[in-house]
C-alpha cells in the first residue's frame, strides 16, 4: 500500500532510462535535476518521459510516453532501536 511524502520537489541520484517507443533511441532523466513532483512511495505510478532525440534532417522525434516506476523508502534501523510497520 502507497503513501503520500507530501514532496514538491524530489530530487535524488538517479537516472531513468527508457527506449523511446516511436525511435527506439534511449531517452534519460536524471533525477538530481529533474524533480519528481509529489512522488508516492511503496506503490508504482506512472512516470512521463519526453524523446527529444534530433534525427539527420533535423526532425526532432517528440514523442511523450510513459514509463511504470515505484520509489520505495527504506527506514532501518541503525542503532538503539527497532524500525516496524505500523
Ligand atoms: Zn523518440
Amino acid at each position: 500500500m502507497g503513501y503520500e511524502l507530501n514532496i514538491k520537489r524530489f530530487y535524488a541520484p538517479f537516472v531513468i532510462a527508457a527506449d523511446c517507443p516511436k525511435c527506439g533511441s534511449r531517452v534519460e532523466q536524471h533525477c538530481s535535476d529533474n524533480y519528481l513532483s509529489y512522488p508516492t512511495a511503496g506503490e508504482s505510478f506512472e512516470h512521463h518521459m519526453y524523446c527529444s532525440y534530433e534525427d539527420d534532417a533535423g526532425e526532432y522525434c517528440e514523442e511523450e510516453f510513459t514509463v511504470t516506476i515505484r520509489l520505495d523508502v527504506v527506514l532501518t534501523a541503525v542503532e538503539g532501536c527497532k524500525v516496524m510497520p505500523s
